[in-house]
């Protein structure tokens, strides 16, 4: 097997918790704890979970835009704390909220040419050329490079971000929700142009977000997140057909019509997801899990293989379970 093109390792990033009127006492929010993963080049990396279970910190550390506090991050086999910049700015983001994600005070043109202008070494006509020439990747006319962020649709804008994120010729890029924030009949066109994009470039993408259908329409592998860590890690058609973490088999229940089309059973999450500044001991899911046991709450499951390339963090699951 070729090596990865990205490898993360017990990935750990905890945040000191911001004290309030009403709070009291120290703490942290663990909000990547302990995370391993690895990413193939040329594929879709789905990573989903709901609000708040740290796939949007994972992804930022990731990218160095928020410093690890342990852990291994890979690219290529180096260290990304060791990548020259020409070779960081091969690694990109798109962002969730083309709204807020664009300086309202720039024109497209500006807002497109600023990676070439930060990396220095491109005369005027070639930053042109390159911005010119994102705008028809993306779909942009190229009329509407005087424009200003306002002057346009979500979908224009996020177009916007994508042609942003694609300056400088990245091979790796985070997209963080990035169809979250517009309509649902805009949101399949951003995901086939991504999809086209990545075929034409050869890209590879991490793809985070809290809908699984968003996440099953484009990728070919997903993590199930939950409270800071991986649960379940499968190809995409092996997670929908054979769910193995009762939190995936309770995402997946929810959806409408899912327990028919999917042939699974309804389950019911019990309770609130717990503070991620005192997760539980033990299995992190065994305060809302209906199979819970009583070393659920002491002993943390690790990964079992439950199928080809398909792994989950349960107890009740895997070769050690048989
Ligand atoms: S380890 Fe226990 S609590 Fe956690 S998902 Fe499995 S059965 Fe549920």
């Amino acid at each position: 097997m070729s090596e990865p093109l990205l490898e993360v390792r017990n990935l750990k990033k905890y945040f000191p918790v911001q004290h309030g009127m009403f709070s009291s006492g120290k703490g942290f929010v663990h909000a990547v704890d302990g995370v391993s993963l690895t990413v193939e080049k040329g594929e879709t990396f789905g990573l989903v979970g709901e609000s708040g279970c740290g796939k949007s910190s994972l992804s930022r550390v990731i990218l160095g835009l928020v410093k690890r506090d342990s852990g291994d991050i890979l690219y290529k086999g180096q260290d990304v704390r060791t990548l020259s910049r020409s070779e960081r700015a091969k690694l990109r983001m798109v962002f969730q909220n083309p709204f807020a994600s664009l300086n309202p005070k720039e024109r497209v043109f500006d807002i497109i040419a600023e990676p070439y202008r930060i990396a220095g070494g491109f005369s005027h006509t070639q930053i042109q050329e390159e911005v010119l020439k994102l705008m028809d990747l993306v779909g942009l006319s190229r009329g509407y490079a005087t424009r200003y962020p306002h002057e346009f649709s979500g979908g224009q804008r996020q177009r916007i971000g994508i042609a942003r994120a694609l300056a400088m010729n990245p091979e790796f890029i985070v997209c963080d929700e990035p169809v979250s924030a517009l309509d649902v009949s805009i949101q399949a066109q951003i995901l086939n142009l991504l999809r086209d994009i990545q075929k034409e470039l050869g890209l590879t993408y991490v793809f985070i977000s809290h809908n699984l259908g968003v996440v099953k329409y484009i990728s070919d592998r997903i993590a199930v997140m939950y409270l800071g860590k991986i649960i379940e890690v499968s190809e995409a058609k092996d997670l929908y057909a054979s769910p193995a973490h009762p939190y995936t088999q309770a995402l997946l229940s929810a959806i409408p019509g899912a327990v028919e089309y999917l042939h699974i059973d309804r389950v019911l999450l019990q309770g609130d997801i717990p503070s991620p500044v005192n997760p539980p001991a033990g299995c992190r899911f065994c305060t809302r899990c209906p199979y819970a046991q009583e070393r659920c709450a002491t002993v943390e499951p690790e990964m079992r293989q439950v199928g080809e390339g398909h792994y989950a963090a349960c107890h009740l699951v895997g070769k050690e379970a048989e």
